[in-house]
């Protein structure tokens, strides 16, 4: 079946479970109603159940798109309310509240229905392995074949064109990154650039000119990325990889926490329709839980369940450290601003009120997510090269050692080291230098493999791990980038210079090895590689050597 017509059929089955929770509901509503007419005296819990039931009542409706029933509902619990604060509360109202109960009976009737929204977005991992397709539109032959030249390097397939009508309309690009010198902005102004949506390859604009306007102009053209000449291609290469990132890590995981186990049904179907990764909890006492082996990017929380009230379960998840930065945004039916901000202020980052279009439900999680995850990379990686820190490559190690025990299959460890890195620095200053490192990293990065981890373990010294790949396929590996990297040119006033780097490459040679043992005789290697005259690999087979 089309992953649509399966959308569609599943919200239908949900509607109709809705439907015969809707007779139930108001059936309930009712009798409520017939009870505190018949004995006010005797209604406080009474009331509070109507107001309650009411406040679901608004929530949900509308999402299962009862439109008017859920206005409806959210006036009466409005009155309830008000009726519930009073110190005398009014015979009349009271009265009146209980006989527009059977009223909303009729609203069942005024349904919209609607086709789902939501276009099925089938993104399959295989599309990823294929190298990316960029483009590059620039006049200056020179720029162009400098700028192709490397981004090939780096394991992009490269389209070059000089003018924009070269682009046929029926191009698959990726990416984009155009030069706007000499032609200035209009050029974006037409096909293929003017109706840029959301699901546009990214662009990326290289500009001579390096000011807020110019800056301003490439954002309005839809750009993602602004470069000034020269310019510096291992940072504009880690901004390409940063726009293509937003998936890597797997899909978003969505946490959703509702005692409404249809309304949360709805939601789940939604975001797992775009892709993401949805689990429910309906019972709060069982959410610390949850949260630990679940481990979601955003957190969609309701406002008031029976026992607990959102805003204190948004505190206990905000008692942990590691949860800090997990956006919690509540669902909730409440419209009153104040009571809004009251609930903020204790701890959540934003709302979406019921009822929730599909679309709104999923440009909320959408944003919120791919902000949470630009965060933690931002934490979990280094700054300079976006790659794990120190201790995170070791920890990938240890994972990496115990992964190869448990399966049996061969791993390898590489340690990596720019040669004479110290007299880049000094001839050129820091900031080249930083291009080189960054320029490695983009390169390693790019020519391993997905489950390949990779660290800057150092100044200038990185750490690859290699599950399933022993150390003669790892030394293979490692040639051909070495042999990349001699290629790559780096600028520094205005002239291009090359750089090298040697490694060392450790494989487990017993079941008791461990981490400490793996990076030691890697970095032992990595000496010998040195000590043979640098721009070489050392392996435990074969030493140093060039191929
Ligand atoms: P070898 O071939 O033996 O590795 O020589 P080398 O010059 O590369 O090695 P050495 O360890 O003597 O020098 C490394 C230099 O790297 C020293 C340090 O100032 C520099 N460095 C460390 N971190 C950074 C960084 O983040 N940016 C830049 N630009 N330089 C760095
Ligand atoms: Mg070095
Ligand atoms: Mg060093």
């Amino acid at each position: 079946m089309p992953k649509s017509k399966q959308l569609g059929t599943q919200l239908a089955a949900l509607d109709a479970r809705f439907r015969e929770r809707l007779k139930g509901d108001l059936q309930a509503l009712e009798t409520l109603a017939s009870q505190l007419q018949e004995k006010p005296e005797t209604g406080s819990n009474l009331l509070t159940e109507m107001r309650d039931r009411l406040h679901k009542l608004a929530g949900s409706a509308g999402t299962f798109g009862y439109a008017e029933l859920g206005s409806r509902c959210r006036e009466l619990e409005e009155k309830a309310r008000i009726q519930m604060a009073a110190d005398n509360p009014d015979h009349a109202t009271m009265m009146a509240l209980c006989s527009a109960i059977p009223s909303l009976r009729s609203l069942q009737q005024s349904r919209l229905t609607k086709e789902p929204e939501l276009e099925p977005q089938a993104k399959t991992d295989a599309a990823l392995v294929d190298r990316r397709h960029i483009g590059l539109l620039i006049q200056d032959t020179a720029l162009g074949l400098q700028m192709s030249h490397t981004l090939t390097s780096f394991g992009y397939r490269i389209s070059l064109y000089k003018k924009q009508p070269e682009i046929a309309p029926d191009t698959k690009l990726d990416a984009l990154i155009v030069d706007t010198s000499p032609q200035g902005y209009n050029m974006l102004q037409s096909a293929p650039f003017a109706e840029r949506g959301v699901n546009a390859p990214p662009l990326l604009v290289i500009s001579s000119q390096d000011s807020f306007i110019s800056r301003l102009q490439a954002v309005r053209a839809g750009a993602r990325g602004y470069f000034t000449k020269p310019v510096d291609l291992p940072a504009l290469e880690s901004r390409l990889e940063r726009c293509f990132n937003t998936h890597q890590g797997g899909p978003f995981r969505v946490l959703i926490v509702d005692d409404d186990t249809d309304l949360a049904a709805r939601y789940k179907l939604v975001l797992s329709n775009a892709g993401m990764l949805v689990d429910i909890n309906s019972e709060p006492n069982l959410l610390l839980e949850k949260m630990h082996t679940f481990s979601p990017d955003v957190v969609l929380m309701d406002i008031s369940m029976p026992e607990y009230s959102g805003p204190e379960l948004a505190q206990v998840i905000r008692l942990n450290d590691d949860w800090l930065r997990i956006p919690i945004v509540y669902l909730s039916a409440e419209t009153n601003a104040e009571r809004q901000m009251s609930a903020l202020l204790k701890a959540g980052d934003d709302f979406i009120t019921k009822p929730i279009s599909d679309s709104a439900l999923l440009t909320t999680v959408y944003a919120r997510a791919q902000r949470a995850r630009m965060v933690s990379e931002a934490l979990a990686r280094d700054s300079l090269t976006g790659l794990l820190k120190h201790a995170d490559i070791k920890e990938q190690v240890d994972i990496e050692i115990e992964r190869a025990k448990r399966c049996e299959q061969p791993m390898s460890v590489v340690m990596i080291d720019i040669d004479h890195f110290k007299k880049v620095n000094d001839e050129y200053g820091h900031a080249v230098g930083d291009s080189v490192i960054r320029g490695l990293s983009n390169l390693l990065r790019q020519r391993l493999r997905k489950v390949d981890r990779l660290g800057r373990y150092g100044g200038e010294e990185f750490v690859a791990v290699l599950p399933n790949c022993g150390t003669r396929d790892a030394w293979l590996i490692l040639e051909e980038i070495r042999q990349a990297f001699n290629t790559l040119a780096f600028t520094a006033n205005n002239q291009p210079f090359f750089c090298s780097f040697s490694a060392g490459i450790s494989g487990c040679e017993g079941p008791t090895w461990d981490t400490r043992d793996l990076l030691g005789k890697a970095d032992k290697r990595l000496y010998v590689a040195k000590h043979a005259g640098r721009n070489c690999i050392s392996g435990p087979q074969d030493g140093p050597q060039k191929s």
